[in-house]
């Protein structure tokens, strides 16, 4: 579905991403994970076209981006940015809806496609006519995830969508979304420097390190054989405080 490849980025002489290859299939989730910095969310931009490659291709159903054709394409992808990126001063409803209202879709169609969605994020009706600061964080993630998924793209983009959130509400989202990818069998390309929530979504975890990928596998993979000391210091920095944390409790 989306094949990077040779992609590199550099921001006034800092390359923030080296050559790069990545492939992900139809129907996967890949989570991109790694230290605060590394290039993860610079990937994601550099998938939907908001930022430009300095060298490589980028293509997507095997339509190659470019400058001409990524608005059209970027229509296909939905992406929801760290902290939801709604806008304040419009309802609920109307954040949904900005996009298939600009692309004047059938007001019908809204409305059928908006009741959808709202059962299936789970989130109460009398919510759409309020302001994105009258409700929670769990809501404005879920709210944030109806508009990603509004115009039905074949592609989700998620920048640490769940980052912001309280332990509970993380988990019980966590949850969800897992059920709502499998349900809707989308591609899904998700941020994260959370360990467990990478092994929790990911069929394939991308661990990066200082603009590169370091290696690429299924959680087991890089548990089990990585490829550089870094893989193994990354996983046991985040599991070591957490089995500490239990044996003291012991
Ligand atoms: P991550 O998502 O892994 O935390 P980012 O992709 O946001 O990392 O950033 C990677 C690096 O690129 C960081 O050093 C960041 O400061 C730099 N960077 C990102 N966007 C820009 C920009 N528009 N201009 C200059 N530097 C940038």
């Amino acid at each position: 579905m989306l094949i990077l490849s040779k992609v590199s980025k550099t921001y006034a002489n800092h390359q923030v991403l080296a050559s790069t290859d990545l492939r992900v299939l139809a129907h996967e989730t890949v989570v991109l994970i790694g230290p605060s910095g590394c290039g993860k969310s610079t990937m994601l931009r550099l998938i939907n076209g908001l930022i430009q490659p300095d060298s490589g291709s980028i293509s997507f159903e095997g339509t190659l981006l470019t400058t001409d054709n990524i608005l059209q394409i970027r229509q296909r992808m939905g992406y929801v940015i760290q902290e939801g990126g709604l806008f304040p001063h419009l309802t609920v409803r109307d954040n949904v809806i900005v996009m298939a209202r600009y692309l004047r879709r059938d007001a019908v169609w809204i409305d059928s496609r908006l009741d959808d969605l709202v059962q299936l994020v789970k989130l109460p009706h009398e919510l759409m006519s309020r302001y994105p600061a009258e409700i929670s964080g769990g809501q404005r993630q879920r709210v944030s995830l109806m508009r990603a998924l509004m115009l039905d793209p074949d592609l989700l983009l998620l920048d640490e969508p769940l980052g912001a959130l309280d332990p509970m509400i993380r988990y019980e989202l966590q949850l969800e979304l897992k059920n709502i990818f499998d349900q809707l069998g989308k591609t899904v390309v998700m941020v994260t420097h959370d360990i467990a929530e990478a092994a929790f979504f990911g069929h394939t975890i991308v661990l990066m390190q200082e603009g590169r990928i370091v290696q690429t596998g299924s959680f087991n993979d890089l548990a089990k054989t990585p490829s550089e000391p870094f893989v193994e210091k990354f996983i046991s920095a985040q599991r070591q405080p957490m089995a500490q944390l239990a044996k003291g409790l012991q």
